[in-house]
Order: structure tokens, then sequence, then C-alpha cells
């Protein structure tokens, strides 16, 4: 059976492979190296046919922690960036002399949120991923768990696998799981719940259905991976969730075959500068703003004048990023911002002729251009 994710698989040149903790260490008992071997084998063919493939394994802090001989996850920082350190060695290795079993060389790319949130890193990382890629090498990601804090993180895999899969204008995204995909319910707990085999990426019912709860060796649940497959489709790359232990399951997939759960980017894609400014995942502050600003950003394709502003939240400096949210608190658009969080408080709520005469000067009449926003919907 044949989907049309499956089939953009099947066409896509570029896949970005991500392999979740509880499948790379088998539940995190240590490193599954048949498993690695198997995954390693079936991407070393799929470049034989000419595809390029980025893989995002998890699995460092699983790892650390069966090679120090710890049982439960750390809570302390400083112990899970430990554990990474170890258990990176470990990842690094294995996949190292996988695909070097099939003449393949890798690469190991280590990243937080922070390199994508610094338009220059972001470019930066891109552009050596894209070199990798071209030289025929697999580049592995992870996030840099030994130096990531939590206001730099990206947090989850899947999320980062979204965010690679953005990053390097891949044509699908597939998450590999221990379970066989997303359900209707939760199958740990309900034995009538149904596999999604397709779905849109957007549609909002999925995040209720994928529900919150992950295991405890990885962790991405359900949702995470709703999320990541929404963010990816905004730059036009479909996804898949499928089983791990799934055989053949990557070569499957590219050959067009229906496993797992599809879920079809189909809204219009986005530019890159937008897509940049979707992908921050902390922002500089937020600004409240009145219905009437929110309607003028949303529906009528305006900027952001200060005379919209209710209330400014967060410390932030002309340039950065901050979030335009609704009376309720919904974020409805972002941008970078021209002014800092005290000049903007002086300003809010005021008509743009009078900036000059609070501040000074006048810098710009917007708070925000319509050409550094993007609207959220
Ligand atoms: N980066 C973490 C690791 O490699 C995993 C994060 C996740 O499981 O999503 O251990």
């Amino acid at each position: 059976m044949t989907s049309p994710v499956s089939s953009s698989v099947q066409a896509g040149k570029r896949l970005v492979v991500k392999v979740g903790s509880s499948l790379v260490t088998n539940d995190g008992q240590g490193l599954d190296l048949d498993a690695v071997g198997q995954w390693c084998g079936q991407i070393a063919q799929l470049r034989q046919l000419g595809r390029e493939v980025v893989l995002v394994s998890s699995g460092a802090i699983a790892e650390g922690m069966a090679r120090l001989g710890w049982r439960r996850r750390p809570v302390e920082m400083h112990e899970l960036q430990a554990a990474a350190a170890v258990g990176q060695m470990g990842l690094a290795q294995a996949y190292e002399s996988a695909f070097a079993r099939h003449g393949l060389k890798t690469a190991q790319i280590l990243l937080t949120h922070e390199d994508m949130a610094d338009r220059l890193r972001y470019l930066n990382a891109r552009s050596t991923l894209l070199a990798l890629l071209r030289l025929g090498i697999v580049p592995i990601v992870n996030e840099n768990d030994t130096v990531a804090t939590d206001e730099i993180k990206v947090g989850d895999n899947d999320t980062l696998g979204a965010l690679v899969a953005n990053l390097v204008d891949a044509d699908a995204l597939i998450i590999l799981t221990d379970q066989a995909g997303l359900f209707d319910q939760d199958p740990r707990h309900n034995p009538s719940a149904k596999l999604i085999t397709q779905a849109q990426a957007n549609d909002a019912s999925l995040a209720v259905m994928a529900g919150g709860a992950g295991s405890q060796i990885g962790k991405g649940g359900m949702l995470t991976k709703v999320l990541a497959a929404q963010r990816a489709a905004k730059s036009g790359a479909s996804t898949i969730i499928a089983s791990g232990r799934e055989p053949d399951v990557l070569t499957r997939l590219a050959a067009g075959e229906s496993i797992g759960t599809a879920l079809m980017a189909s809204q219009p894609i986005w530019s890159a500068r937008k897509q940049w400014m979707a992908d921050h995942l902390h922002l500089r502050g937020r600004l409240v703003l009145d219905a009437g600003a929110v309607k003028a950003l949303a529906q009528d394709g305006k900027s952001l004048l200060p005379v919209g502003v209710r209330e400014v939240q967060g410390m932030f400096e002309p340039g950065d990023l901050v979030a335009c949210i609704d009376q309720e608190g919904r974020e409805c658009a972002r941008g970078l911002i021209n002014y800092s969080s005290s000049d903007t408080r002086r300003i809010m709520g005021k008509p743009s002729h009078q900036i000059a005469q609070i501040l000074g000067e006048m810098i710009e009449s917007e708070l925000i251009h319509r050409d550094n926003l993007v609207v959220l919907s």
C-alpha cells in the first residue's frame, strides 16, 4: 500500500532520519549494535540510490547512564551533561564503525538551539551540513547536551530532527521510534487503539490524540513527534512516524510502502527567513497587543505600531526576536523589533508621531516592520 507521503519519501532526495533513545539503547540497556547496524545498512542502500540522509540520533544520555551503571535518569543538570559526554563517545563509535562496513564516512554535528537562533551560526550550520552531504558523508546530529543549559536547549530530538529538516530543506523527516506510529488513543493502556496511517501534519486533533506521555528513557513522547511534524511541514517536509524495529523500515519507506503514520505537509512553504524566525524556541520578550493590533497583523498584513501594544514583558535590544501575543496569551506573530524593551515601554500605546518627542529620536515609525514579522495562525 502506498500513500502520498510515502511517495514523498520515495521521490524525495534528501531525508532526515531520527532514531530515539529507547531504540538505540535497547530500552536503556546499552547500545543495540545490531539495530544500529541494520539502520546504517539501510541508509547505505539509500545512498546508493542517490538519496542524501542526515541522521539525528538520540541515546547519548541513555548510553552514558548504561556505561556509568546508573539505573535512574539523573535530575541534576551536570550529571545529565556528564552522562551525555560519556554516552556520545559510544554513539559516535557505533555509527562510525557501522557505516564504515559499507564504505561510508560519518561526521558528528552537535548543536544547541543557540546555534540556530543566531542567524550567522544558523547559516553556517546549514552550509556545513550541505557540504557534508555533497561530499557523500553521513552527518550524525545530536543536541550538544554537554553544554546545553535549559535556556539554550532544543530539549528533545524530535524537535531537533524537525529543525534539521528545515535547515537542510529535507523532503521528508522519518522519526523511528519504539511504537508502530501514532494511535488515536494510548495503545499502552487501550488495546482497541487504532493506528493513524495518514493525516495532515497541521490537523489540530492530532496533538490531542498524542497526549503528553513519553518513556523513561528518551525525552520525546508522541506529542513532540506531532509538533515536530508540524514544524517540519513549514519547510515542506512530510513526516513519517514508524517503528525502528520494523525490518527494512527505511528502504521499504523509500520504495513507497506505507508503514506507520504519515503526516503530510500541505501548507504553503515559508521562506527561509520566516522559518528561521518561527524556529526560535526561546524568545527575548513578549508584547501583549490590543485587538486592533492583532487584527492589523493577522488579517490586514500590516506592521506593528507602538499604539497597539498594551504591555511589554522581558528585556530585549533592537533586532531581538519577540513574540506578539493577544489578550488571551496566544502567540499570533513574532518578529524582529526595532526598539529596546525600555524604549518600547515608553512608547507603547502612543501614536508613532510622538516617538521622536518621547525618545528624543525616531529610529522607525514601526515597532516591528512587516518584512521582519511572521504571522502564526
Ligand atoms: N539528546 C539526548 C540524548 O542523546 C536525547 C534527547 C531525546 O531523547 O529526545 O541522549
